[in-house]
């Protein structure tokens, strides 16, 4: 009896972080690194998901797949949309395709908080701390209510939040929202802001492209700013990021928010606590990953193969499809090409041509989706051909895998700018897409001089990503144990 007490104590004693991912394959994978990482510190961890996602995630994972992680339970709450219908055109099928983005934005900030502080009040053991996505700070109020510190978790780079952070002094100045359409086209996007130092080289068509508006009262334009704002209600904001790749940018926010704690690359960083090793299978991927494509990786040469993958959101018109698939097919180099069931307006097998299939067969490889960090990591992959999400970006900078960059929304115009600009690792292709600079950005990457330069940047960063994660000394690792250190002590 006595000893089932102390056990009963120390579990009381024990910290417990509520993690909140916001709702996107691209959120939920790094808060799952992170909450795995405070697991291995000691935390007991509740990560909450909506019920969408949570069944996509045991469909994907298999009946029973989230239960049985010592310490580390999942909740779901309601996401406040309406059933998703499947799509007439053979796109993704009902329940299981991303959602649309601005809906989710709009659900999260106005039906989220009742159903959240609801589990957070229920909670057998109490929540000591909640760790949400930097754009769900409806959590920080919920954890306010409750009396526990909430930290964000920001999953864009730091530049892309600290572009976003000075939103307001743009429309004070009458450069947003755009005056008419005209300025899409008339190269008032081009205009840079070279009056903010660590964006200097940055240009307007380089900010989230919610901003490519002509109303002050867009939707998502006050969605970005009042978010980048609210995270300073936080008790410390967590950036997937780390010190040498953005010092500049960091520097500068450092001296207008809440404690800054970097820690990127998470999924480097979880290497070095081998202590996790019963949480390596968990993963937080929403379709079932394809493990047969690194098979194939193994046929073929070191440095040979380009990676095709736009991540969970983007959405291809069929002409875009095409002219990649001919640019692929043109470019005489092997490829792996992870297309997603809803990743094209229309069927993919439609829309590209028997010809395509028949000149690309002995060296091309199409998935539906695949383990990605591992793809990154296989030796066989000489280039990544990517929308450019933050977290592919780091997962390629940390594989030292050079880009072409094909941007598609929201932060990853200026994730590919700072990677083309200021990182040297990544080729810009436009973005209207043709086949002839398809097959040259690939000749090029695989081939040619500037992808060796590309691919020596890459090892660069690579190594300084290890540096900033090795338990000696680096800022990363440092940095997780002074987040762990401010955690405990508010408890
Ligand atoms: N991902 C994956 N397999 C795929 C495609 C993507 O595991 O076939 C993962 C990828 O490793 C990354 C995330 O999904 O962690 C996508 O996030 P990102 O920020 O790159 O893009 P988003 O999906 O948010 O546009």
């Amino acid at each position: 009896v006595v000893e089932s007490e102390t056990k009963c104590e120390i579990n009381k004693k024990q910290p417990h972080a509520v993690c909140i991912p916001f709702p996107a394959q691209g959120h939920i994978n790094p808060m799952i690194e992170l909450a795995k990482l405070l697991h291995s510190k000691g935390f007991r961890i509740t990560f909450v998901n909506t019920e969408y996602n949570h069944r996509r995630l045991l469909k994907s994972r298999g009946p029973g797949s989230l239960d049985g992680f010592p310490g580390f339970r999942f909740q779901s709450i309601p996401d406040g949309l309406p059933p998703p219908v499947a799509a007439e055109d053979g796109g993704g099928s009902a329940g299981d395709s991303t959602q649309d983005i601005p809906s989710l934005c709009d659900s999260t900030a106005k039906n989220f908080l009742a159903p959240f502080l609801a589990l957070l009040k229920k909670l057998n053991s109490p929540a000591s701390c909640v760790v949400c996505d930097a754009i769900m700070c409806f959590a920080i109020d919920a954890a306010r209510e409750i009396g526990v510190p909430g930290y964000c978790f920001r999953t864009t780079c730091a530049a892309s939040f600290f572009a976003n952070r000075n939103l307001p002094g743009l429309i004070q100045k009458g450069i947003l929202p755009l005056k008419d359409s005209a300025c899409l086209t008339n190269g008032y996007l081009e205009s840079r802001l070279d009056w903010i130092p660590p964006l200097k080289n940055v240009r307007l068509r380089d900010l989230a492209t919610f901003i490519r508006t002509t109303d002050l009262n867009d939707v998502m334009l006050n969605f970005i700013i009042s978010q980048a704002q609210e995270v300073s209600k936080a008790s410390g904001i967590i950036f997937n990021t780390f010190d040498d790749l953005e010092n500049e940018v960091l520097a500068d926010l450092s001296l207008i928010c809440p404690p800054i704690y970097t820690f990127g690359p998470v999924h480097f960083l979880i290497n070095q606590h081998p202590q996790n090793k019963s949480l390596n299978s968990l993963g937080g991927s929403l379709w079932k990953e394809d493990q047969e494509c690194l098979e194939w990786l193994y046929s073929r040469a070191r440095n040979s193969v380009v990676y095709v993958n736009f991540g969970s959101i983007t959405v291809l018109t069929p002409q875009q499809l095409v002219e990649f698939a001919w640019g692929l097919a043109d470019s005489k180099k092997d490829f792996l090409w992870a297309i997603r069931p809803d990743a094209v307006t229309g069927d993919c097998k439609v829309n590209l041509p028997s010809e395509f299939f028949e000149e690309t067969e002995q060296r091309g490889l199409i998935v539906k989706w695949c383990p990605q960090e591992q793809v990154l990591n296989h030796p066989a992959i000489g280039a990544f051909l990517t929308h450019c999400g933050w977290n592919s970006m780091l997962e390629s900078i940390a594989s030292g895998v050079p880009m072409i960059c094909w941007p598609f929304f929201a932060d990853q115009q200026i994730n590919c700018r700072f990677a083309c600009v200021e990182w040297g690792v990544g080729l810009e292709i436009d973005s209207n897409v043709n086949r002839v600079e398809v097959a040259k950005a690939v000749t090029e990457l695989i081939d040619g001089e500037k992808g060796k330069q590309l691919k020596t940047n890459a090892i660069k960063w690579k190594n300084k990503a290890a540096e900033a994660t090795s338990s000696v000394n680096g800022s990363s690792y440092l940095n997780l144990d002074k987040l762990v250190a401010h955690m405990l002590s508010k408890q």
